[in-house]
C-alpha cells in the first residue's frame, strides 16, 4: 500500500486538470512514512484518489506524477511502456542524415525528472528527481530494451538534484563508450563527449535552428556567441558563410569544435576560435570597429527559475544590445534563451529594450523552437524552455 498524502481544501485544481506537480505548500497531510522517490497515492481534502505520484520530501515540488489512472499500477511494466512509446514517437527521426535524439523528455512523455538522449549507439541518461532516483535500475532495463543500443552511460550530476537531496553520479550503466563518439546532425558531423562534455554531451534541442542558420549564412560574416563544439559554426560553414569568429569560455569544447570543423573537410581559415568570455569579447569587437551580416547568441541558462529573471534579464538585455551594434545594416541576430524563469513574453520585451538602446530599427522575421524531440505537454506549459528570435536590422 502507497502511503496516502491528502491536499489542502482547494488545492486540488491544477492536478484535476493533469498539471503533474504538487508544491509543498499545498499538502494537508501524510499518512504513512514515504521514503525519497516512494510512489505515493494523491487525495483531494474530500478523500477523493487524484493521482499515483512519486515522493520527494527534500524538494520544494513535494510530489510529481506518474499517473492519472488509478488502476494503473507504478511498477517496472508502466515504465517500460512509458519509455518504449517515448522511444517510439522520435523513431522517424532517425534517418541516414540525423544518428541523434532526445529520447526522453521528462514530463512531456509522461517521466518526470527522466532525460535520455541518443547518440549513434549510446544513450545518455540523466536523473534529476527522488522518484526518477528511485526506479534507476527498472529505467536502464527500459532503455536497453527499448533502444538495443549497446552503451548506455549515466549524466546525473545537474546541480538540480541537490535540491532532491541527491548527489552527483556520472558513470557507464552499461556496455563500454567507444573511443569516438560522432553525432550526424542535418547531415553534419558532431563528436560528442558524453563524459565530460555540458549536460548529456550536446545541445539536440538547436538541431532544426541550425539548419535555418545554414540556410542564412552564405556569404556571411558570422559570429557565432556561446559556441560550445561549434553546432551553429559548422552549419554555417557548411551553408556557404564567408567567416565564423566562434566564442566560448571553454577551452574543451572549442577543442572538440576544432575536430568537427576539420572531420566535416570545411575550410579552416573561415573559422576564428576565441577562448573568451563572451560580454567582454563583444565589447572588444565593437571597440574594434567590427561588424558582422550574422550574429547568434546561444548563452547558457541565465536564469533557471522566475526568481532569477530580473538579474537575467539585465544580462541578456547586454548581450543583445552589444550584438545588435555590432550588425550591419541588413544584419541578421538569432537570440536564444532556455531560461524557464524567462517566458517568450518577456524574452521579446528584453530583445526590444536592447534594440531601442542600441538605436537599431529592428524586426521580427523569425521565431525559434526546440525541436520537435523535445516536445511541450500541453499539461505542462512550464516545459517550454527554449525560445529565440529572429531580428532582422534594418538599414
Ligand atoms: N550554441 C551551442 C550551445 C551553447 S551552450 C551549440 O549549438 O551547441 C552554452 C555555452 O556557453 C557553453 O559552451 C559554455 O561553455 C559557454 N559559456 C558560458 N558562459 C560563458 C561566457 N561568459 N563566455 C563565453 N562562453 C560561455
Amino acid at each position: 500500500m502507497s502511503a496516502r498524502v491528502t491536499l489542502k481544501p482547494g488545492r486540488d485544481k491544477s492536478l484535476r486538470q493533469h498539471h503533474p506537480w504538487v508544491f509543498s505548500g499545498a499538502l494537508a497531510h501524510v499518512d504513512g512514512a514515504p521514503r525519497p522517490g516512494e510512489t505515493v497515492a494523491l487525495h483531494a481534502s474530500d478523500g477523493t484518489w487524484l493521482a499515483h505520484a512519486a515522493w520527494s520530501p527534500a524538494s520544494n515540488i513535494r510530489a510529481r506524477v506518474w499517473s492519472f489512472e488509478h488502476d494503473t499500477p507504478i511498477d517496472p511494466a508502466f515504465f517500460a511502456a512509458r519509455v518504449r512509446a517515448a522511444v517510439r514517437a522520435r523513431s522517424g527521426l532517425l534517418d541516414g542524415r540525423h544518428t541523434g535524439c532526445r529520447l526522453v523528455h521528462a514530463e512531456a512523455d509522461g517521466l518526470p525528472g527522466i532525460i535520455a538522449d541518443r547518440y549513434g549507439d549510446v544513450v545518455v541518461m540523466q536523473l534529476l528527481t527522488a522518484g526518477a532516483e528511485h526506479w534507476r535500475d527498472t529505467l536502464v532495463a527500459a532503455l536497453r530494451e527499448a533502444t538495443g543500443c549497446s552503451a548506455i552511460y549515466e549524466r546525473s550530476d545537474a546541480d538540480v538534484r541537490a535540491l532532491e537531496g541527491l548527489d552527483v553520479r556520472a558513470g557507464a550503466l552499461s556496455g563500454v563508450l567507444p573511443e569516438r563518439l560522432e553525432l550526424l546532425e542535418n547531415g553534419l558531423a558532431y563528436r560528442v563527449d558524453v563524459a565530460r562534455g555540458q549536460k548529456t554531451g550536446f545541445f539536440l534541442d538547436q538541431r532544426d535552428n541550425r539548419a535555418c542558420i545554414k540556410s542564412l549564412a552564405r556569404d556571411r560574416d558570422v559570429l557565432d556567441c556561446f559556441c560550445y563544439t561549434g553546432g551553429f559554426t559548422i552549419a554555417a560553414l557548411a551553408g556557404g558563410a564567408r567567416s565564423v569568429r566562434a566564442v566560448d569560455s571553454s577551452g574543451a569544447a572549442l577543442a572538440l569544435a576544432r575536430s568537427n570543423l576539420a572531420d566535416n573537410g570545411l575550410d579552416g581559415a573561415r573559422a576564428e576560435w576565441r577562448d573568451a568570455d563572451v560580454f567582454a569579447e563583444l565589447r572588444i569587437l565593437r571597440d574594434a570597429g567590427l561588424q558582422f551580416d550574422l550574429v547568434i547568441l546561444d548563452p547558457p541558462k541565465l536564469a533557471p527559475t522566475a526568481q532569477h529573471a530580473p538579474r537575467a534579464a539585465r544580462a541578456y538585455k547586454d548581450l543583445n544590445l552589444l550584438a545588435l551594434k555590432l550588425l550591419r545594416p541588413d544584419g541578421l541576430l538569432a537570440t536564444f534563451s532556455c531560461s524557464g524563469g524567462v517566458s517568450a513574453e518577456l524574452f521579446q520585451k528584453i530583445v526590444a529594450g536592447a534594440a531601442l538602446d542600441a538605436r537599431a530599427d529592428a524586426a521580427i522575421v523569425g521565431r525559434f523552437g526546440a525541436s520537435a524531440d523535445h516536445p511541450v505537454a500541453l499539461n505542462f506549459p512550464e516545459g517550454e524552455y527554449l525560445k529565440g528570435l529572429l531580428v532582422r536590422k534594418n538599414a
